[in-house]
């Protein structure tokens, strides 16, 4: 006897689109996620349109007042910087703002949440049984929506966890009189790069990827702000006329960020978000990927639910699906953080990207999916 049609495990961005677009076509759900909801999470927030037309098929609509963003610029140590128009651009909404919305609508859904650690997965006789230390839940499906990193790729041995990652991401909100409403702003340092760009209520959101070799030369966030990150000048402007506001006694850090590639399906269970693969901070498209993959797992679950297409040709068609949409721009997101961490290649990049003002638009397109189809 089944308990849900579809357990979620995570309750991220891809856990709660697939929850809403999954109780939308009436199907039962359950999710389960370790931690309370919402809360402030490691994320530069800035969100690609291409995800807008979906959201408003769901009847999610995050309306006028989160900052739209237009407007791209790239600054090196040097000083030197390009900028351009976004093709597509986007908003900015903190994680805490966004999760918020997608869980209320999810209980309006009729979805049900449990707040508890998964601990194991069990597949067998073509059903699965999900185990927490408080309960057991027998269901159809299970989507496996656990993030970059979690106790559950170590349960299933996944290849990525058992290598260190070198990545470290830090992000605080600031209040800054000066932080124009419709930009996202990239600033290169020793080791890391670090974007800049409004949310909601006028904070501006910074947020830094840095390899541990570089950080652990301070070793402390504020200190390796002040002694390294300064030395991008847009980013020094920018600290030194800002102030954390009142959510951040300090910045918050995860650390072992990995952009290894991982497997669309394991064990059985679909893996949607950064479960299934992250793509490069930089590009400021893994929000946009985690709901895109929550679209592509939702459909083929209702047709299994259906009986319009069996699990092995259900996984089969996931893992085909999930690498046409996504494997070329993770594949040009690591491109350029390659080149972003070489400051003489970036130097000349940046020389080549002033004088033709149509390449950096098409290289932005090329890390980004069209508005998605509904
Ligand atoms: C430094 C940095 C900056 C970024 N900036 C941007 C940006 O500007 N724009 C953009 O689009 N993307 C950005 N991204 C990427 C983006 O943050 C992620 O791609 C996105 O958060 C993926 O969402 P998700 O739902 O897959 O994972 P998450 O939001 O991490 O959700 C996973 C959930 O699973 C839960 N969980 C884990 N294990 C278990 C378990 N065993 N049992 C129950 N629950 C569990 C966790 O508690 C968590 O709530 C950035 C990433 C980094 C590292």
């Amino acid at each position: 006897m089944l308990d849900y049609e579809v357990i979620i495990i995570g309750a991220g961005l891809a856990g709660l689109t697939a929850a809403i677009h999954l109780s939308q076509n009436s199907v039962s759900v359950l999710v389960l996620e370790k931690s309370p909801l919402p809360r402030h999470k490691v994320c530069g927030e800035y969100i690609s349109n291409e995800v807008r037309p979906y959201f408003k098929s769901l009847g999610i609509d995050f309306g006028k007042e989160y900052p739209s963003i237009s407007k791209f610029r790239l600054q090196t140590t040097s000083g030197r910087s390009t900028s351009c128009e976004l093709p597509l651009g986007g908003f900015g909404i903190s994680r805490y703002a966004i999760d918020n919305g997608l869980y209320v609508k999810s209980l309006e859904n009729g979805v049900k949440f449990r707040f508890e650690n998964v601990e194991d997965v069990v597949f067998n006789n073509n059903s699965f049984l999900v185990e927490t230390k408080s309960g057991r839940f027998h269901s159809k499906y299970v989507l496996g929506c656990f993030g970059k990193r979690s106790t559950m790729d170590k349960k299933f041995n996944r290849p990525f966890i058992q290598r260190k990652s070198p990545w470290l991401g830090i992000k605080g909100h600031y209040y800054s009189k000066e932080f124009p409403h419709d930009l996202v702003a990239l600033g290169t340092f020793k080791g890391g790069y670090g974007g800049l760009s409004m949310v909601e209520d006028n904070k501006v959101n910074f947020c830094y990827l840095v390899s541990y070799e570089s950080f652990k030369e301070i070793g402390d966030i504020m200190g390796f702000n002040e002694k390294i990150v300064s030395k991008n000048p847009m980013l020094r402007a920018f600290l030194e006329h800002s102030e954390l506001t009142e959510d951040f006694i300090k910045p918050i850090s995860i650390s072992q960020i990995s952009f290894e590639k991982k497997r669309a399906v394991e064990n059985h269970m679909l893996m949607c978000g950064d479960s299934a693969g992250l793509i490069h901070p930089l590009c400021g498209n893994g929000m946009a990927m985690a709901i895109t993959s929550a679209k592509l797992a939702s459909e083929i679950l209702i047709a299994g639910l259906k009986g319009s297409i069996d699990r092995d040709n259900l996984e089969k068609t996931y893992s085909i699906k999930w690498k046409n949409e996504f494997s070329k721009r993770l594949a040009f997101g690591r491109n350029f953080q390659n080149l972003f961490l070489k400051p003489f290649l970036l130097e000349s990049g940046l020389g080549i990207l002033r004088t033709n003002q149509k390449l950096l638009p098409y290289l932005i397109s090329k890390t980004h999916g069209k508005p998605m189809v509904v």
